[in-house]
């Protein structure tokens, strides 16, 4: 028996249905957990906030449509700096498919010092590297991910590399889901060949085949509780603009929420749970991350190759990892300094450029609130040590498009034209005031972690909630500790993991 995806924009009056299992959020790790549970044999509905669009119809977005479709709020998320911090805009998807249609594609396993300090300082016993390595395989297979060929690199990422072998370090090679990338620079905008192995075309049509019905178009609000346990969720049917149409209500034997860091707090907050702890919605890192532009004589057209193909560890024992991206010139365009005919003229100039970024390995400092309406804001404190890691990020990235040859490099700083090798050379970058600095995340984590003991976490090692029973969490906000790599391989083997877990325990009696 297959399901399907229903549009709940087309649902006449209100939903009400019972199920045995219901998961909120039909991302990277919701897509994970209804396949696997459907796979199973359990009956399972998904319920997804944002639209249904159909594969090849995102891909031919244009970047304006996508964001105000597929993206979040049109990418003007931000967490707002508190004290020597930027405001870092925050980005996030918002559509069947979740964050997971965005991603550059980048897929690193949780790295294994990590893993250590989880299962033994933090006393997380079953997340060793070795139990979790079947999970990583799986997904790895699921998802198709391959290693970048060199031939895949941009110019761009080819002179960077030349410039980090001058001056001692090495780019690797990076690993994504992709199967026939034509090297094409728009996957943050959906992949137009469907060659980026996102949940849409891997866990959620399995979802699909093994029974599991999708309803895009339903914002959950709350966790319903009864008898101790939690027995179903309820919320608000939207129209095609979110506007709110008629009511939900799923009851369900078992409650999954997989509505991502940003916004699985908020439905607990809603819902009465996980006050004891003290710590839903703090915690929360974001891998703070930029970009610097190297401007050259030669033309780069940076576009032409795979929008990220290699990264370097060389700083980790700084706390930076230093990773390709191109982004579409339209972007690149925005974030040229100048006005009027000093832009045009740098404009002009964007076949000639480089790009290569990075992103810290934060300690947090990031902290949800209640807003007044359904958003919550955020503030991101960041600690002084990662302060300075933005300095040291940004003079590594330039001193390398100089050994590349570059002539030039632009900042991301505001008000900072561009600048030649002796103008770096006299600037003091942790005189400039972080709220100067341009930064991005797309990578927020750990507002519900994991723990041992209820008193300082949100979930267990099974990603069941302390406080009520068949509740279950299993997106990124249980990461206990940021990563220093991308997090979307991890929390799809975290989300299997925890499927899993479930499907180790009867379901409950329906109430
Ligand atoms: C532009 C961009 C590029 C990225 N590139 C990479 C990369 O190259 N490599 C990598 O590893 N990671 C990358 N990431 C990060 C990765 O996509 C996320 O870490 C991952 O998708 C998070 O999974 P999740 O399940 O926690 O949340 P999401 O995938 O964000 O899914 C959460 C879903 O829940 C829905 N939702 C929220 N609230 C509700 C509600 N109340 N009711 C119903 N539904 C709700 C949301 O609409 C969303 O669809 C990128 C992210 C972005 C935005
Ligand atoms: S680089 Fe282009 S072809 Fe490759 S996955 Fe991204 S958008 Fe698709």
């Amino acid at each position: 028996m297959t399901g399907e995806i229903h549009n709940g924009r087309s649902v006449a009056g209100d939903l009400d249905l019972s199920t045995d299992v219901v998961i909120v959020g039909s991302g990277a790790s919701g897509a994970v957990v209804a396949a696997e549970l459907a796979e199973a044999g359990q009956k399972v509905v998904v319920l997804e906030e944002g639209g249904h669009h159909l594969p090849a119809a995102m891909g031919a977005m244009r970047p304006s449509e996508s964001l105000r479709h597929v993206w979040r709020a049109g990418s003007m998320t931000a967490a707002i700096g508190i004290g020597d911090s930027p405001v870092i805009n925050v980005m996030m998807g918002r559509a069947v498919g979740g964050s997971s249609l965005l991603t550059g594609g980048v897929c690193f396993r949780i790295p294994e010092h990590k893993l250590v300090h989880w299962s033994t300082t933090l006393g997380l016993t079953e997340l060793t590297p070795a139990k979790l390595e079947p999970y990583f395989d799986a997904v790895e297979r699921a998802i198709h991910v391959e290693t970048v060929p060199e031939t895949a690199r941009s110019r761009s990422t080819v002179l960077y590399e030349d410039g980090a072998r001058k001056l001692g370090y090495r780019l690797t090679p990076l690993r994504r889901n992709t199967r026939g990338c034509e090297g094409r620079s728009k996957c943050n905008f959906v992949c137009p060949h469907q060659a980026k192995a996102s949940v849409d075309l891997t866990y959620l049509p399995r979802a699909v085949a093994a029974g599991a019905e999708i309803y895009a178009d339903c914002r959950v609000s709350r966790v319903v509780p009864h008898g101790g346990r939690a027995v179903g969720v309820s919320g608000r049917l939207l129209d095609a603009d979110g506007h709110k149409r008629g009511h939900l209500m799923v009851r369900a034997r078992r409650v999954v929420l997989a509505a991502s860091a940003w916004y699985t707090p908020l439905l607990l907050w809603n819902s009465g749970i996980g006050r004891g702890s003290g710590v839903v919605g703090r915690n929360m890192t974001l891998h703070p991350s930029l970009r610097v532009i190297g401007e050259f004589d030669e033309e780069v057209r940076g576009w032409h190759g795979a929008l990220q193909s290699a990264y370097s560890d060389a700083f980790l024992a700084e706390r930076l990892t230093l990773v390709s991206a191109f982004v579409p010139t339209s972007i690149l365009a925005a974030t040229m300094p100048g006005a009027g005919p000093a832009f045009m003229a740098r404009a002009d100039r964007i076949r000639h450029l480089g790009v290569f970024g990075g992103m810290i390995h934060d300690e947090g400092g990031g902290r949800l609130h209640r807003g007044l309406g359904r958003e919550p804001w955020v503030t991101y404190r960041m600690a002084r040590a990662d302060r300075a890691a933005l300095s040291r990020l940004i003079r590594i990235l330039a001193d390398t498009w100089f050994a590349a040859g570059a002539r030039r490099v632009y900042l991301p700083v505001f008000g900072l034209e561009g600048l030649d090798p002796s103008a770096l050379a006299t600037l003091n970058l942790d005189r400039i005031p972080a709220s100067r600095i341009e930064c991005t995340s797309q990578h927020p984590l750990g507002t519900c972690r994991m723990g041992t003991d209820r008193a300082h976490s949100v979930v267990n090692q099974d990603g069941e909630t302390w406080d009520l029973p068949g509740l279950y969490i299993v997106d990124g906000s249980t990461f206990p500790t940021s990563l220093g790599v991308n997090p979307q391989l991890g929390i799809m083997a975290m989300a299997a993991r925890a499927a899993l877990r479930m499907l180790d325990r009867p379901l409950p009696a329906a109430v």
